[in-house]
């Protein structure tokens, strides 16, 4: 089957075609974005109404632009998937209507995919189907440890209590004068600098179960800052890539300690890493290490799968397609949309 897929949960507009079978790789026939990071980037964040006005603005050319890219006809579409939550109810709203829309005018089904679930699957792509794993999602507004039993069978097993990874990422950046968004800014400093020049701490190490806390973290940060600049709050140059080295580390080693302890409570061998946080490539590389040496398979998603796309959203449909899992064309959009009520 061949599904098209948008994805307009925020401030990324994107539109995918999927074509595949069943146990089969997916194949990505086109998979379209029209960032805005660029337009909120001076208001350093996400604004909603110009987010959803692009939306609407970007929609229609991508979709175009997808088909024309893949070779296909609208007619030869089989199913239409949309993100229908979580994220922003007027930035959802986009997306979700364009997609009914052409649903009914191809009288095809619609697919309502939780942009959780996207992220979740988007390790899985190339394998074509979703084994029982340990999945650790990090994105800008989530930090998700899930035992997949397979798809749709997701088993909550910890979150954050206060700020999400990449949100801590964003907000320290901010603190130190970097642009947003900055998870790719701490990085490319951090690559200078001395992971263990400050003592960060690592937050909800001892306590049972697997939540995660980052405000913490963020606030260590900005009393250094303050110490080491009273007047102005400007970080020393040399100071930079120590800080974002040492902060970026701290955020690792949480990360991977309650995945490790998290994939030996489930008894899964399989780990997989996914959202826009697992684009970092110490991080990637410390999960690969620690991975080897305690004998577990782990899949990451391709750096095009990280952020915000509507490939995972268009895997999730294609997987839904395969089962002859559809939703109603009145299905409703939510802003706060549960993966799983566990
Ligand atoms: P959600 O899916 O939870 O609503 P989102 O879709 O906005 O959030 P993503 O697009 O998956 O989140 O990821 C964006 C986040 O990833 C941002 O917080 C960004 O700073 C972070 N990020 C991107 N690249 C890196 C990197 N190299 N290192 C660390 N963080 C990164
Ligand atoms: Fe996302
Ligand atoms: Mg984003």
């Amino acid at each position: 089957p061949l599904v098209l897929a948008i994805e307009s949960s925020c401030d990324e507009t994107a539109v995918a075609l999927l074509q595949g079978e069943p146990g089969q790789p997916a194949h990505i026939l086109a998979s379209e974005i029209a960032s805005q990071i660029e337009l909120h980037r001076v208001y350093g964040g996400v604004v909603p109404e110009l987010a959803s006005r692009n939306h609407s603005l970007h929609l229609r050319p991508l979709v175009e632009q997808a088909l024309s890219h893949a070779g296909v006809r609208l007619a030869e579409i089989d199913t239409f998937a949309a993100t229908s939550g979580p994220g922003l109810a007027s930035s959802l709203l986009i997306g979700a209507t364009a997609a009914k829309a052409l649903a009914a005018a191809a009288r095809r089904p619609f697919i309502a995919i939780n942009h959780l679930e996207g992220h979740l699957l988007s390790p899985f792509v190339e394998l074509g189907h979703v084994p029982p794993h340990l999945a650790l999602i990090v994105s800008g507004g989530h930090t998700l440890l899930l035992d997949v039993a397979g798809p749709g069978r997701y088993q909550k097993l910890g979150s954050t209590r206060d700020d999400a990874a990449g949100e801590a990422f964003d907000k320290v950046a901010k603190m130190l004068g970097l642009p947003y968004p900055g998870g790719p800014e701490i990085e490319k400093a951090a690559a200078t600098g001395n992971p263990a020049a400050f003592d960060f701490p690592r937050s909800m190490m001892k306590e049972p179960g697997f939540d995660f806390s980052f405000s913490g973290l963020k606030t260590a940060v900005l009393y250094t800052l303050t110490d080491r600049q009273p007047a102005t709050g400007q970080v020393q140059i040399g100071d930079l890539p120590d800080l974002c080295a040492s902060f970026q580390q701290a955020v690792i080693d949480v990360l991977l300690r309650k995945s490790l302890a998290a994939a030996r409570h489930a008894g899964r061998q399989t780990l997989a890493l996914s959202g826009g946080v697992s684009l970092n490539r110490t991080l990637r590389g410390q999960f690969e290490q620690a991975c080897l040496q305690e004998d577990l398979a782990l899949h990451t998603a391709s750096p095009g799968l990280c952020t915000d796309n509507a490939a995972m959203i268009g895997f999730a449909g294609l997987l839904r397609t395969f089962e002859n899992r559809f939703s109603p064309l009145d299905s409703p959009i939510d802003p706060n949309l549960p993966l799983t009520l566990a």
